[in-house]
């Protein structure tokens, strides 16, 4: 299914909530063949090293943050703020790997908003560190994000 990229009106940003050092691309496309039986609903994927790798292409609606329509999912592997494991929190490379890819989104999308999925529902994801980056940095985001 297809959305009108003129539409793009959020970048949502998440999470796996897994040790990013053992998980990667391949292990989202096993979660979500599983899930949704379909392949990944992201629609970039950013590992441990800072590699970005394509999940779904951007002209294809994603799943990751319903009604997803007019939404492009980014997800990093990691969990940033678990206290059980902070040694999932998203590395130096994987942070300025997102600017970079949120950069380009935003060029190509100059009235989207940056949002945490947290934004979109009650969640966890991708942790509250996110909308102190962004701001820190001057991003424009959602009037929702948690800051
Ligand atoms: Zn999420």
């Amino acid at each position: 299914m297809s959305h009108n990229l003129r539409q793009i009106q959020r970048i949502v940003v998440h999470h796996s909530a897994s040790d990013p050092r053992t998980t990667d691309w391949k292990s989202v496309r096993r979660w979500h063949i599983a899930r949704f039986k379909l392949g990944i609903g992201y629609h970039r994927i950013l590992e441990y090293d800072g590699a970005c790798f394509d999940g779904r292409r951007v002209q294809v609606r994603g799943a990751h943050a319903p009604p997803n329509a007019g939404r492009i999912g980014i997800l990093a592997m990691g969990w940033n703020g678990n206290e059980k494991h902070p040694e999932w929190k998203w590395s130096e490379a994987q942070w300025a790997s997102l600017f970079v890819e949120l950069r380009y989104q935003l060029e190509r999308h100059p009235l989207a908003l940056i949002c945490g999925h947290n934004d979109t529902k009650a969640t966890l994801c991708p942790g509250l560190e996110l909308g102190k980056e962004l701001k820190h940095r001057g991003f424009p985001t959602s009037n929702l994000m948690a800051l």
